[in-house]
């Protein structure tokens, strides 16, 4: 069993079962998420008995990092891990004055056929475990460790539709925030998600501290559905319906993900649609510049247009924010991401 895919519970039920001491599941249980061990052979306050009992039962290689590319200006790393079937998926670390941003998958690839995302140009693989979705940010929590540093922010952005995989990544949640564990605050991680309308309702039910961004991209059904199949499904007025109620009932702002792609979305028509229907909503526009994909034809905007699109959507009311883009020399930018072996 991978470590990583037990909760405390668990680790307490299967020492019992071993009969040891249930009190050892807090030790095993610190070790992992606050001193970031990767072997049994590092619980130093356990019995040698119990190390080799775990050693034997309990696996911690079922994400081995198998290579690493750090971007030219060295402020992000992408990290390729195989997983025990032979998959592959990539995590992101974004280094940013003081923060520490980790952009991690949920999917080996994704169901969601975004025609401009590499990871939808893959197709879908499989999910990935609870304890597959931890291993990524432990990995990079002792790495960060050795240099005197922490984790300040998760983004799950990375490969694969949360909310297509919904348990795991909430139990991966709740796995970060433990707090006699790593006590990682929610309000620091951000799940995005394509627009799975009854997944966001369950979400809003749920009340989580977790930030919430979704992938708006157009502001009408045709253009959108032309890049995202899932527009067929929950169109814009459902998708919005479902924010707005997530916004009363949490109280928390929403977030929108806009990738600018010249001439298709990032025109005055679409910046003033999405004003107008954006208005009143406690919300804020992520744009980014496209990152460019193997699979999609589509341009970047420029410099000139993405301001353009922002202050007409700041005159309506909604503000805007134009993200950098990053690690585009090493494809580890938004929707880059396609777990192939570099
Ligand atoms: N599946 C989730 C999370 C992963 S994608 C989702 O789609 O929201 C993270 C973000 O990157 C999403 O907003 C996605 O639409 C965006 N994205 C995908 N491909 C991109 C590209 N080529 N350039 C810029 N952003 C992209
Ligand atoms: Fe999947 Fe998100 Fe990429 Fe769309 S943008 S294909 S939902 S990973």
């Amino acid at each position: 069993m991978f470590i990583y895919n037990l909760d405390l519970p668990e680790i307490e039920k299967t020492l019992i079962t071993w009969g040891e001491p249930s009190y050892r599941a807090l030790q095993i249980w610190q070790g992992l998420y606050q001193n970031f061990h990767n072997s049994a052979s590092q619980f130093s306050n356990l019995p040698k008995s119990l190390r080799e009992k775990m050693t034997l039962e309990l696996g911690f290689s079922g994400m081995e990092p198998v290579r690493f590319l750090d971007s030219s200006d060295g402020q992000t790393r992408k990290t390729l891990f195989k997983l025990h079937d032979d998959h592959l998926v990539e995590t992101v670390l974004m280094r940013y004055n003081k923060r520490r941003t980790l952009c991690i998958s949920t999917q080996v690839g994704c169901a969601m056929g975004c025609v401009f995302c590499a990871t939808g140009q893959m197709g879908f693989k499989r999910n990935l475990t609870s304890g597959e979705i931890v291993a990524q940010v432990m990995y990079y929590a002792r790495l960060l460790q050795a240099e005197g540093q922490a984790v300040t922010n998760i983004v799950v952005m990375g490969m694969g539709e949360p909310f297509h995989n919904y348990d795991n990544t909430m139990a991966a949640s709740d796995r970060f925030n433990n707090s006699e564990g790593f006590n990682f605050g929610a309000r620091r991680f951000t799940i995005s998600t394509v627009g799975l309308v009854p997944m966001i309702k369950r979400f809003s039910n749920e009340k989580r501290q977790v930030n919430l961004a979704i992938s708006l991209h157009a502001a009408d059904d045709d253009l959108r559905l032309s890049m995202m199949p899932v527009n067929k499904r929950y169109n814009i007025d459902e998708l919005l319906d479902a924010c707005r109620e997530y916004v009363e009932k949490t109280g928390r702002r929403i977030t929108f993900e806009w990738a600018l792609i010249n001439g298709v979305n990032d025109t005055p028509e679409q910046a003033r649609k999405l004003g107008m229907r954006l208005k009143g909503l406690l919300c804020h526009v992520n744009a980014i510049p496209l990152n460019p994909t193997k699979g999609y034809e589509g341009k970047s905007t420029t410099h000139e247009r993405a301001i353009k699109f922002k202050e007409i959507l700041e005159k309506a009311g909604v503000p805007c924010t134009i993200r950098i883009r990053r690690g585009i020399d090493i494809q580890a930018g938004c929707g880059q991401l396609a777990g192939r072996s570099f």
